[in-house]
């Protein structure tokens, strides 16, 4: 496909950010184009037609992406945030970093089944992605299936995460 094959030569690789042996995605510049942004919105629903209630984003970047999918799909939107930026959370989630731990919490506006699609754009390690996966759980909801935009090989992330989509992949 023509058009995701140039959403994908948008995403900038920037060495050493933020730390020294880091290879960062950036996906700023894919974005700011309308028609990647458009492309790249539906290769991540397309899998999941019909399958899911709500999209769930993940703090930060992961929000840009499931704004533009749940209005795509017709569907609300929820957040998964950072420990201490949602005003009542309902459920918390801790998960190892490379080093120390983070934590990510949800509000409980949905009721119990609904089918939750998970976005994000990046994955890494899954340590993120499978703790919002917990999350989700841990509400009474159903993961309906994970969406990341962009999955970085060799990090063993797919298999903490379990089954997931991704748009593109590093070599
Ligand atoms: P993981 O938990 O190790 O899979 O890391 C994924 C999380 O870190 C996601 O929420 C991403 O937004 C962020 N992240 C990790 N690497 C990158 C990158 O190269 N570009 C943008 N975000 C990244």
């Amino acid at each position: 496909n023509p058009e995701l094959a140039r959403a994908e030569s948008l995403i900038r690789e920037i060495a050493d950010y933020p730390e020294p042996g880091i290879l960062f995605r950036d996906i700023t510049p894919l974005l700011a184009d309308a028609e990647a942004l458009r492309v790249t919105t539906a290769a991540l629903l397309e899998p999941f037609t019909g399958t899911f209630d709500v999209v769930a984003g993940i703090e930060a970047r992961g929000f840009l992406l499931a704004g533009a999918a749940a209005i795509a799909a017709g569907v609300g939107l929820v957040p998964i945030r950072k420990a201490g930026k949602l005003p009542r959370p309902a459920a918390s989630v801790d998960y190892a970093l490379e080093y120390g731990t983070a934590t990510i919490e949800m509000h409980d506006d949905l009721p119990a089944g609904t089918r939750v699609l998970l976005i994000d754009d990046v994955l890494a390690t899954g340590g993120t992605l499978a703790a919002g996966r917990r999350l989700v759980e841990q509400l009474g909801c159903v993961v309906a299936g994970i969406s990341v935009l962009f999955e970085i090989d060799g990090l063993g992330g797919r298999e903490l995460t379990g089954d997931l989509h991704t748009v593109f992949r590093s070599a």
